[in-house]
């Protein structure tokens, strides 16, 4: 056995194996710097490196661990659930029940379709919009994520709004000659571009709030001006709700926030917390769109292990476990903990800015409110990388870049904010002595 290595060992063995050594880029701590932990146990709120160090879990795989590892409910779903085979790749009640439960908290979900990440969601979304619209263009804000498919994969450009360019070598400029990017927040931006192209444009996408350059709340109104705006065009208003949907509210950002705004995106689509951390994404919407899903209607999608029994059982499980309570629970420790780091950065004179949509927050070492992704690139990296690896040092696990989001649990404890606590206030401290 092997599980006598550490951390060290366990990387430089896994990057003669995997590039970087990882599965998915943040988790190598390039921005940072040092070493990825790796991880081997979770249980409640915290988290267990193989060198046996103990964290309280900030990242919760990057949302879904809402109700925190382990969870005996879940768990004992996922096994009996095991327990009659993995997958059959066919049919099975276990997506059925989760669709059902997800019409319920989202009503605008007519019909719902299972794919296992949240990448394919999106990519199918888009590939309906276009069709149900038959135009070509997609319309996405700089520094909002919505997976690694090709089309989407395109840079911020300056100006009022670029032309996408490519982000990374292997997409070609075919792929995301269809994508126009524009700053978030930025009505005007929006306007003069459905003024000059609103009759090609299929569909307009964005993040419910922007948790993938920091927390970046929308600016009161302006999802529902997407969503108005597109309509009187024509177009197609995709919500994101990978990483908000079932977070933020029963009904995900939708549920809290769009809902009594009066407005119903025609696409929403889903990942991380409707899988309960097994892979597992779906998109939703009306019956007219998504009815033209192949086989009811000609737009092809498909997946061997689309609507897994294992996978729908852990997101039932855990949607099952996100009840108004939690989400009452999610939003103080999201408040508790946020304002805690906050005032521990104030009181040793950081200049930093918490933001929060919902329970989702993060900090940006800069003295402005941030509002777009040119401003989230002015923060000063340097000083999060500081900051992140003192409290990893103590024991307080939290993403890896300075553009991520910190995720809470249903898990903390009390014990575990006073250690956060504690933490926060030596973080500090040193990312002060730092600056000095
Ligand atoms: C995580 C995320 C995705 C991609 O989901 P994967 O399961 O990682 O492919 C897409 N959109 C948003 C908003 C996300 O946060």
């Amino acid at each position: 056995m092997t599980t006598f290595e550490t951390s060290l060992q366990w990387h430089n063995r896994a990057q003669r194996i995997i590039p970087g050594g990882v599965s998915s880029p943040v988790r190598a701590f390039q921005s940072v710097g040092g070493t990825p932990r790796y991880f081997v146990k979770g249980e409640g709120s915290k988290v267990w490196d193989v060198d046996g160090n103990e964290y309280v879990d900030l990242v919760g795989s990057w949302g879904p661990m809402i109700v925190g590892h382990a969870h005996p409910h879940v768990v004992g779903r996922v096994k009996s659930a095991m327990e009659k085979s993995f997958s059959f790749g066919a049919p099975g009640p276990g997506e059925v029940l989760l669709a059902e439960e997800i019409a319920a908290r989202v009503p605008g979900c007519e019909r719902v379709r299972f794919v296992s990440s949240g990448t394919e969601a999106v990519m199918t979304a888009v590939r309906l919009a276009r069709a149900a619209t038959s135009r070509n263009l997609i319309v996405k804000f700089a520094g909002c994520y919505h997976g690694h498919s090709d089309s989407l994969l395109v840079q911020s450009g300056s100006g009022i709004a670029t032309l996408g360019l490519p982000n990374s070598p292997g997409v070609t400029p075919g792929q995301t000659q269809d994508t126009i990017v524009v700053p978030f927040n930025d009505v005007d931006a929006m306007n003069q571009l459905f003024a000059e192209r609103g009759s090609d444009i299929a569909a307009v996408i964005t993040e419910a709030t922007p948790a993938n350059m920091g927390v970046v709340p929308p600016l009161p109104g302006f999802n529902k001006f997407l969503a108005d705006i597109s309509k009187r065009h024509g177009a197609l208003f995709i919500l994101d709700e990978v990483m908000t949907g079932f977070r933020i509210s029963q009904g995900g950002w939708w549920g809290k926030f769009g809902q009594e705004e009066n407005w119903t995106p025609d696409l929403f689509t889903f990942g991380k917390v409707i899988g309960g951390g097994m892979p597992l994404a779906a998109v939703g919407g009306s019956a007219a769109v998504m009815e033209l899903l192949a086989p009811s209607g000609s737009v092809y999608q498909a997946g061997t292990l689309s609507g897994n029994p294992v996978a729908t059982a852990a997101g039932l499980a855990t949607l099952e476990l996100c009840d108004p309570d939690l989400y009452t629970v999610l939003d103080a420790r999201a408040h508790e903990v946020g304002s805690t780091i906050s005032d521990a950065l104030t009181a040793a004179s950081v200049e930093h800015s918490f933001q929060q949509a919902g329970n989702l927050f993060s900090f940006f070492f800069t003295p402005k409110e941030v509002n777009n992704f040119d401003q989230a690139q002015e923060q000063d990296t340097s000083a999060f990388a500081v900051f992140f690896h003192s409290l990893l040092e103590q024991g307080i696990s939290v993403p890896p870049s300075a553009f991520e989001a910190w995720f809470v649990s249903g898990a903390l404890t009390d014990h575990d904010v006073e250690k956060i606590s504690t933490a926060a206030t030596i973080a500090a401290h040193q990312v002060r002595l730092r600056s000095n």
